[in-house]
């Protein structure tokens, strides 16, 4: 397929917001696609040239488009500015300059231009700057003008046409067999390698067969599997049976070990490469585990190896940075409690039954008390247990317990019963906090304008149509400092429009691109005619009493944020706490 084609298609892609008709235009473009193809077109259609997890971003600033620009089409970097502010969108300044010096392009292939930018993302070294600009500029001087508008967007990751991963699942399915009958088993692929486009290579190339053999593949992370909640002790051992595995739970971000051989790869939750963040783990994963290759879970906490305490999130998560990393690993050392093992030797074990997983896992962690610990893990089978080992838990500073299933094979990317969670924080008419995703701020008043922000709207994602629906106003519970971290965050992704895929009747001062997850603690769930959250008949629902618990930082993408369906359920579940 010819680049302008595929340009052609983001222009009506960028037309819409409607679910339905981003999968048609969808799939009429992914019909035309072949298979040598299809796998740069939906890392493109994200704006992208490499699956999410991959850390190869082209990343350039604005300063360096405007200088590609100005060398490509005979202007200034000055006069690209002043356009850019004035229009607002790096593309359309870049269409503006590509039209007045009337290009006409040399119709280059969408691989050709995949192959060009993916470049520019691995030039690296002494002057680098230089070459990824000459080759930018070069590339859009061989674009046509609509192609140059959505190229200018991709260095600066502006180019949003809000297609999420479940779009494109159903519109691969379409494409190919006329319906979405083939979502669930594209999606299951997905699910097991997080690449977009390697399952949708695959099933150009293989087929559903091909597709439905995808293992799981060490460097590839994959989705996690979530866990779910219930109102009390008793209805959790309905749930798991005569006999159950309950862990402490640990309040510090999770992380997917993948080893092979000597090389080490840690993904965090959110499926991002965190290799190069935790030097202590990746050694830790080199001599303290003792098998050929794996991929492993666990959760990763400050600890203060003195007196054996855990530390708070809030310590933990200053161990997320890009910088100093090995002074801060001696600071604020961690350990790595390890609750899962999903692959090992050369074998996907997802389908073995958990508690075989569990004696794997035990068996290549032959060092105690390092930095790579087990989980502890008892087996029970009452509720009087739970509780007993829920209140330890707590009164060593731990979150609660996770109940696990013993027969359940892991099921990557959903939440499921297999798993249960058992917080602290259900002690209140909710069983668990909200994860919602920022959309939108209200200017302050009063004490509030000096932090810029008085008020968030937030909401949360509904998985059925891919989209964001509203489900709260946040104004009380956040501290002075927090007012200036969400002002700082919202001012980061403010856009001027209402985005793709965010449904609301509210119009907050302004809108931000659905991005930063916040956990939101609440009194209850209410029914509500303002909100769109799981809307019928004009009625959705709210938070009552929303205060901020913390901010989830990279931890979590938006799609992660609390879904309609559990807020329905954490609905019905309140009144089965309040009746208990
Ligand atoms: P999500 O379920 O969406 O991950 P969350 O990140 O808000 O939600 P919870 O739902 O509260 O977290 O609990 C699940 C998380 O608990 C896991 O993702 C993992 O990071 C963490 N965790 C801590 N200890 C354990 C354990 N022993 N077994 C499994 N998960 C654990």
């Amino acid at each position: 397929m010819k680049f302008k084609e595929l340009a052609e298609y983001y222009e009506r892609l960028e037309g819409t917001s409607k679910r339905l008709e981003l999968i048609d235009i969808l799939s009429k473009l992914f019909k035309e696609s072949d298979a040598g193809e299809i796998g740069r077109i939906c890392y493109l259609i994200q704006g992208r040239v490499a699956p999410f997890y991959e850390p190869t971003e082209i990343g350039m600033s604005e300063n360096l488009v405007a200088i590609a620009l100005a060398r490509a089409f005979d202007s200034t970097k000055e006069e690209v500015i002043r356009s850019y502010r004035h229009l607002g969108n790096m593309g359309l300044a870049a269409l503006d300059l590509a039209n007045k010096k009337k290009i006409r392009g040399e119709n280059l292939s969408v691989s050709e231009v995949f192959d060009r930018l993916h470049s520019i993302a691995e030039t690296s070294g002494e002057g680098s700057v230089d070459r990824k600009l000459t080759t930018l500029a070069d590339l859009l001087n061989d674009l046509d003008p609509v192609s140059v508008k959505h190229v200018a967007n991709i260095p600066i990751g502006t180019l949003r046409l809000g297609i999420g991963d479940p779009t494109v699942l159903d519109a691969l399915s379409i494409a190919k067999i006329g319906d979405k009958s083939l979502r669930p088993i594209l999606e299951d692929a997905y699910n097991k390698t997080s690449d977009l486009g390697f399952t949708a290579e695959t099933f150009y190339k293989k087929g559903e067969r091909g597709i439905r053999e995808i293992k799981l593949i060490v460097g590839k992370p994959i989705r996690p599997a979530l866990a779910e909640r219930l109102p009390s002790a008793e209805e959790a051992v309905k749930r798991l049976g005569d006999k159950f595995a309950a862990e402490p739970k640990f309040d510090g971000f999770r992380v997917q070990i993948h080893k092979n051989g000597d090389e080490v790869h840690l993904f965090s939750r959110n499926l991002e490469d965190m290799t190069h963040a935790f030097p202590d783990i990746v050694r830790a994963a080199k001599e303290e585990l003792n098998m050929e290759s794996a991929i492993i879970e666990g959760e990763a906490i400050a600890y203060n190896p003195v007196t054996s305490e855990f530390l708070p999130f809030q310590e933990t998560s200053k161990r997320r940075r890009k910088h100093e990393v090995e002074e801060m690993a001696k600071k604020l050392p961690l350990v790595v409690f390890v609750f899962d093992l999903l692959y090992l030797n050369g074998k996907d074990i997802t389908e073995l039954p958990y508690l075989k997983r569990r004696k794997h896992l035990e068996k290549i962690i032959h060092r105690e008390n390092l930095i790579i610990r087990k989980a502890e893990e008892r087996i029970m089978t009452s509720s009087k247990e739970i509780l007993e080992f829920f209140n330890e838990a707590v009164s060593e500073g731990l979150e609660g317990l996770m109940l696990k299933k013993l027969d359940s094979a892991y099921k990557a990317g959903g939440r499921g019963f297999h798993w249960i969670k058992f917080k602290r924080s259900q002690s209140g008419e909710l069983t668990d906090t909200v994860d919602c995703v920022l959309l939108g701020v209200f200017r302050g008043r009063g004490k509030r304008t000096e932090f810029g922000v008085g008020g968030l709207l937030v909401g949360v994602y509904d998985e059925k149509k891919d989209e964001f629906v509203t489900i709260s106003r946040v104004g009380t519970g956040l501290t002075d400092e927090e007012f200036r971290t969400v002002n700082k965050l919202a001012e980061k992704s403010r856009v001027s429009h209402k985005p793709a895929r965010v449904n609301s009747k509210i119009e907050p001062t302004f809108w931000v691109e659905p991005k930063e997850v916040l956990e939101i603690y609440a009194d209850e769930i209410t029914k509500s005619p303002i909100h769109t959250a799981g809307e019928e008949n004009g009625i959705g629902y709210a938070l009552r009493f929303p205060r901020l618990v913390k901010f989830r930082g990279a931890d979590k993408r938006a799609e992660d944020a609390t879904t309609v369906s559990e807020i329905k359920k954490l609905y019905k579940q309140q009144y089965k706490k309040k009746n208990s």
